[in-house]
Order: C-alpha cells, then sequence, then structure tokens
C-alpha cells in the first residue's frame, strides 16, 4: 500500500496561555512511502515525527494537507476504519492478560462482515506469534517476558489485523543496546516476509540507516532530504543533514572559495571550478582525511586512538568549529604518535561545501 502525505500540516494551540505561540509540529510536508517498504523517519527530538506518525494512523487530525492511502482519502477516516497497526516504545500490552490473549484482542472487536470465528482467530494468532517469534510463550504474562520479547507481543499484536501499514514509533529505544540490535534485524525480517509498508520513527540515525529503505529527515516539523541512506549520507542537502548522519560525526569549518578554490585558514585544500568567491562552511567525513606529508591541510596533533582495523586521530584546527576534529584512517597509514602537528590531503567526493547563511549545499563539479 502506497502512502501519499500530500502538504500534511499540524498546528497545535499554545500550551501557555500567555505567550500565545502555537507549536508547528509539522510543516507542509509531501512524501510518498512507496508500496512495501520500509521509510525511517528520522530527526532530533521534536522535529515532528510521532505527530507524523499519529496523522497517518488518525490518532491526531490534520490541521491541513490530505493522506492517501494509495487512491484512497483517508484524512478523514478513525483508526479503525484506516487499517494501520501501531508499536509504540513503551509496549503497552495488558499486564494482565496472557500473551496469546494480547495478541488476540484486536481481533475481538472486529465487527460485521470482518467478524472473525474463534478457529480464525486462534489461527491468526498463532501464526504472528510464529512470525515473531514467540509461539513458545503464549501463556505467559508480559511481567514474565523480557522487554525484547514484550516489544515482539506488542508487534504481533500490531500485525495480526493485517494491516495495511504498519507504523512503529522509537520501538527499540526501551531495549538495551544488544537486544536493540536484535530486533532491528527482526523487524526488518518481518517487514521483509510481509511486505508491509511500514514507517519507522527513530532520533537514531544509525538505526535508522541500517533498517530502512528510505529516510526522510525532519528539522523543526519541515523534511529536509529523502532517499536512500547511502544516497543521502553520500550527497548531503545541507549541513544540518551532513551533521545529523554519520559516527563520528562530519568535520566542520569555517572557510571561504576564493579563485576557485576551497580555502580553510591559509591552507589551499581543493578546487571549485565555476564556485564564485564567498565564505563557506567546508564538511569534512572523518573518513575523508588522507595522511600526506605534503598534503594541503595543516592540523595539530592532539592523539591517536587505536581501534584495530583504523586508528581515530583527533587534531585540532583554528577554523574548526568543535574543538577537536577527528580523522579515522587505516591503521596501517603510518601515523607519528609523538608528532605535535599532521598534514592531510582530501578526498574530495568526502569533502561539501555549504552557504553560510542558508546552510545550503554548494554543489562541486565532479
Ligand atoms: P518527535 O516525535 O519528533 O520527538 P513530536 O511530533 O512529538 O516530536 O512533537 C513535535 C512538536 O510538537 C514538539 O515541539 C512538541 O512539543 C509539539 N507537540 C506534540 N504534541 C503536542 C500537543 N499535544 N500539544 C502541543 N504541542 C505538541
Ligand atoms: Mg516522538
Amino acid at each position: 500500500m502506497e502512502v501519499t502525505l500530500q502538504n500534511l500540516t499540524k498546528v497545535f494551540p499554545s500550551r501557555n496561555k500567555k505567550s500565545g505561540e502555537e507549536v508547528i509540529a509539522v510543516n507542509d510536508m509531501s512524501i510518498t512511502i512507496p508500496d512495501g517498504k520500509l521509510v525511517g523517519l528520522l530527526g532530533p527530538s521534536g522535529c515532528g515525527k510521532s505527530t507524523t506518525l499519529y496523522m497517518i494512523c488518525g490518532l491526531q487530525k490534520a490541521t491541513g494537507g490530505k493522506i492517501f492511502f494509495g487512491k484512497d482519502d483517508v484524512t478523514n477516516l478513525t483508526p479503525e476504519n484506516r487499517g494501520v497497526g501501531l508499536v509504540f516504545q513503551n509496549y503497552a500490552l495488558y499486564p494482565h492478560l496472557t500473551v496469546k490473549q494480547n495478541i488476540l484482542f484486536p481481533l475481538q472487536n472486529l465487527k460485521g462482515e470482518d467478524k472473525l470465528s474463534k478457529e480464525e482467530m486462534l489461527k491468526r494468532a498463532v501464526d504472528v506469534a510464529k512470525l515473531v517469534q514467540i509461539d513458545n510463550l503464549l501463556d505467559r504474562k508480559p511481567s514474565e517476558l523480557s522487554g525484547g520479547q514484550q516489544q515482539r507481543v506488542a508487534i504481533a499484536r500490531a500485525l495480526v489485523k493485517m494491516p495495511r501499514v504498519l507504523l512503529l514509533d522509537e520501538p527499540l529505544s526501551n531495549l538495551d543496546a544488544r537486544l536493540r540490535l536484535q530486533t532491528r534485524e527482526e523487524i526488518r525480517r518481518i517487514q521483509r516476509e510481509t511486505k508491509i509498508t511500514t514507517v519507522f520513527v527513530t532520533h537514531d540515525q544509525e538505526e535508522a540507516m541500517s533498517i530502512s529503505d528510505e529516510i526522510v529527515i525532519m528539522k523543526l516539523g519541515v523534511v529536509q532530504q529523502i532517499g536512500k541512506p547511502q544516497d543521502v549520507y553520500d550527497s548531503p542537502a545541507n549541513l544540518f543533514v551532513a551533521k545529523f548522519l554519520g559516527t563520528p560525526p562530519i568535520n566542520v569549518f569555517s572557510g571561504y572559495v576564493k579563485n576557485e578554490k576551497i580555502c580553510i585558514g591559509d591552507d589551499v585544500v581543493l578546487p571549485a571550478k565555476g564556485i564564485e568567491d564567498q565564505e563557506v562552511w567546508v564538511g569534512i567525513r572523518p573518513e575523508g582525511f588522507v595522511l600526506d606529508d605534503n598534503g594541503a591541510f595543516h592540523c595539530g596533533l592532539n592523539a591517536v586512538e587505536v581501534m584495530g582495523r583504523d586508528v581515530s586521530i583527533v587534531a585540532t584546527n583554528d577554523n574548526a568549529v568543535s574543538p577537536t576534529i577527528r580523522a579515522i584512517i587505516p591503521s596501517d597509514s603510518g601515523v607519528d604518535h609523538e608528532s605535535k602537528s599532521v598534514t592531510f590531503s582530501l578526498k574530495p567526493y568526502k569533502t561539501f561545501i555549504f552557504r553560510k547563511d542558508t546552510e545550503e549545499r554548494i554543489y562541486l563539479e565532479k
């Protein structure tokens, strides 16, 4: 089921009567979520991810714009009539019901022609329990399950009605690191097997990158960029997106373009053919540095952190926005741990420049 959001907007009235400022939680959002894909909705806390999700499922009414499931305009439908499954961060299971009863619960409320026989309900419940691999736990109560198992029950409960669209709001946030990894692989597998169009909300860029067919990056209610995770990482549309994706994060410098060259301080680091003279932000990915005695970019050397395959060079530069910068280079590059300075050349496809005022990307000729 393809999901289309058309100029979707949500404005909340002010909570504080005195200040009177309303909150535009989602601002003119237009995206298409392709049929059968898993799309990650990504952005910092408060950027409007949950509000978007709740509008898709019908728990929040849109202030403006439309929502389509395929060709159906569902903007004014109730949640029950949209055919969506929703999973929250806190699993929200019924504590007094067993796993089986929890999964059966949504089916018992079906009315009219959707109503199922007892046998059909049970078969469906067991089928989804198998899918999420909790079929051996059906008679337990939620309190007798681990966090990861509880979240699987919540996913089974969302799937049992065979939703047209599956919506997951930070479903892994309450799990410890190892379970988070494992459960995220599980969600990916289940999504691939069921091919249900899925929207996965998270503030964790690594989680979104690893699980999604496409990511949508939001800031203050506004979509910043949409694309395949690798494409967005390799070609960020603005400084916000560049800084949001990647660990360690991109290194940002105050620089300028002069005579079609990118400069940082006195260092002329890369060509910038056809670009007008101006001040710019220069973003360099940690893997964009190459150790090079004849390199153009001069930095102070603070520390070399051994990571095994790679080393992380902690360096300084007067024009860096943060006190230290980080370069990741192969450990066999022969870095001198004792030196006080280091010189690099830069990989052009790992270096981006952005307008100083709008922070929009300035695209360099290849
Ligand atoms: P996210 O899920 O990305 O963290 P939300 O969608 O929950 O963000 O919130 C987006 C913005 O809308 C925030 O500024 C938040 O404070 C505000 N907001 C969310 N729900 C309400 C509400 N019911 N009333 C007023 N403001 C709200
Ligand atoms: Mg949220």
